[in-house]
């Protein structure tokens, strides 16, 4: 798979490349790994909530939520948003929202994802909330008793923060870590090669230290070529980092011992070393590097790439696993899209031709009533192939849902985005294997409106 640019990025200029843990250094059966978070959520939902144990016979289904919506909480909604905040797309429980009742309640409304109604679905560990918010709705609506749709939300996000706090979901991954977690040998023979440039090699992550060093052990140390273990490899390594709050808000340092997974208080330089906690002023002084300089990958895209952008200036990649199957629909896809493109074109020249009428009408040089009725003939006529077309199209990609960066014909929220803050994109960490460590990485030229085609 390829490297997408936005911004140009030269890795000649990159002194430190830091790395997120979870879904990006290392990868997730997400499939698998949300269906246990479902599970033990609705338990945890059941068994501390009174919530009704139908909730327990609720079957994953993964396509119910994706990457980049938005529960709406007070009306019980998944949200599609185009990149200007506008609800494109809405589903209530298991049913799509009818479209004007959807225009009805959103057609005013611009969402901004600071707002505490809205709930942002981010990362593929949001996948299980969005699907059981959904299910939970449509119990409701069934006829189950359960609290207000704002208060299900809030019950939700709690179970899924509970099992992941908890230790009950790490459990269940660390005891069937190839069940769970993919191993791919290109990210270490990747991470060498960098060590071979010179290149300086970070981990920050929310995850706690023995979970980090179970999944690394695990994900990265088979496959070393010229090192023993992923402590040679990496020069820093920050656990439980609380991002974006690493990001934004001061915190103290704790220093691990590698071995017993001990803390002490930490005084001193923060360039190198194993840490939990801390935040990012100090790690950016101690390492004496210009934000140009060091290179972050991530999977969250506030907390791993907006939050980063705006606060540090580093430069920003976002692994984006989803990308992987919407690049094959989209081949797939190719000759259908060229049909709509071309069935678009027809309809602009009808609008184009009605408008001439319009004109002349106004202008009193009269009107073929025969020749205006075939048009909007015609033109009814493509509106429906077209939207035939359109459906047809939306089954390439999730069946509720669509595609993860469109919202119909404009950007999704999630794709402005990436735009807005991910200098590269990519859909897994070796995805740069095939790229030298000196690669210049350039955004194509993008055409503006007024340019020519
Ligand atoms: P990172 O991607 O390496 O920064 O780490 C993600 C960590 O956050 C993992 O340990 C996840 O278990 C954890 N995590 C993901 N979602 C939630 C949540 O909703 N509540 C608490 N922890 C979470
Ligand atoms: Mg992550």
């Amino acid at each position: 798979m390829s490297v997408y640019v936005n911004r140009s990025l030269n890795l000649k200029q990159v002194s430190l490349i830091g790395f997120d843990m979870d879904h990006t250094l290392v990868r997730y059966d997400a499939r698998a790994f949300e269906a246990l978070a479902h599970g033990l959520a609705a338990r945890a939902l059941v068994g501390e909530k009174g919530y009704p144990e139908a909730a327990l016979a609720l079957a994953f289904d993964p396509e119910l939520s994706m990457v980049g919506l938005v529960a709406d909480k007070r009306n019980g909604n998944l949200l599609k948003l185009s990149r200007y905040g506008k609800v494109k797309l809405a589903r209530h429980g298991l049913e799509a929202m009818d479209f004007r009742e959807m225009k009805r309640v959103y057609q005013n409304v611009a969402v901004e994802l600071s707002d505490p109604a809205f709930l942002p679905l981010d990362t593929l560990f949001a996948i299980s909330t969005g699907v059981l918010y959904s299910q939970l709705v449509q119990l409701k609506a069934d006829g189950a008793e359960l609290p207000d749709f704002a208060t299900v939300a809030d019950d939700v996000a709690w179970a899924v923060d509970t099992v992941h706090r908890d230790g009950s979901l790490k459990k269940a991954v660390r005891a069937d870590l190839p069940g769970y977690v993919i191993q791919d040998p290109l990210v270490p023979s990747l991470l060498e090669r960098y060590k071979d440039y010179g290149k300086r090699l970070m981990i920050i992550t929310n995850s706690d230290y023995e979970y980090t060093r179970a999944l690394l052990e695990y994900a990265l140390d088979p496959f070393w070529k010229r090192h023993g273990s992923w402590r040679e490899v990496f020069d820093l390594v920050i656990t439980l980092a609380d991002k974006p709050r690493f990001f934004e808000q001061p915190n103290r340092f704790l220093k691990i011992d590698p071995d017993t997974g001990l803390m002490s208080n930490h005084e001193g330089s923060v360039a190198s070393g194993l840490f939990q906690g801390g935040w990012f002023q100090p790690l950016q002084r101690d390492l004496g590097l210009d934000g140009r300089e060091i290179l972050y990958l991530g999977d969250h895209i506030y907390g791993d790439v907006v939050s980063i952008k705006k606060r540090c200036g580093w430069r920003t990649a976002l692994v984006l696993e989803d990308l992987a199957g919407e690049i094959a629909s989209l081949e797939a896809a190719a000759g259908l899209q060229r049909d709509i493109d071309a069935l678009m074109g027809r309809k602009e020249a009808l609008e184009e031709r009605l408008n001439r009428m319009e004109l002349d009408r106004y202008e009193g040089r009269g009107t073929d009533r025969e020749s205006l009725d075939a048009l909007f003939e015609e033109s009814d006529r493509v509106n429906q192939e077209i939207s035939g077309k359109l459906t047809a199209h939306r089954a390439f990609f999730n069946p509720y849902w669509g595609e993860v960066l469109r919202a119909g014909q404009e950007e999704s929220r999630y794709a402005g985005q990436i735009e807005g803050y991910a200098c590269i994109y990519m859909t897994k960490v070796s995805d740069l294997h095939a790229y030298s460590a000196k690669t210049y990485f350039r955004p194509r030229r993008r055409r503006l409106p007024h340019e020519p085609s």
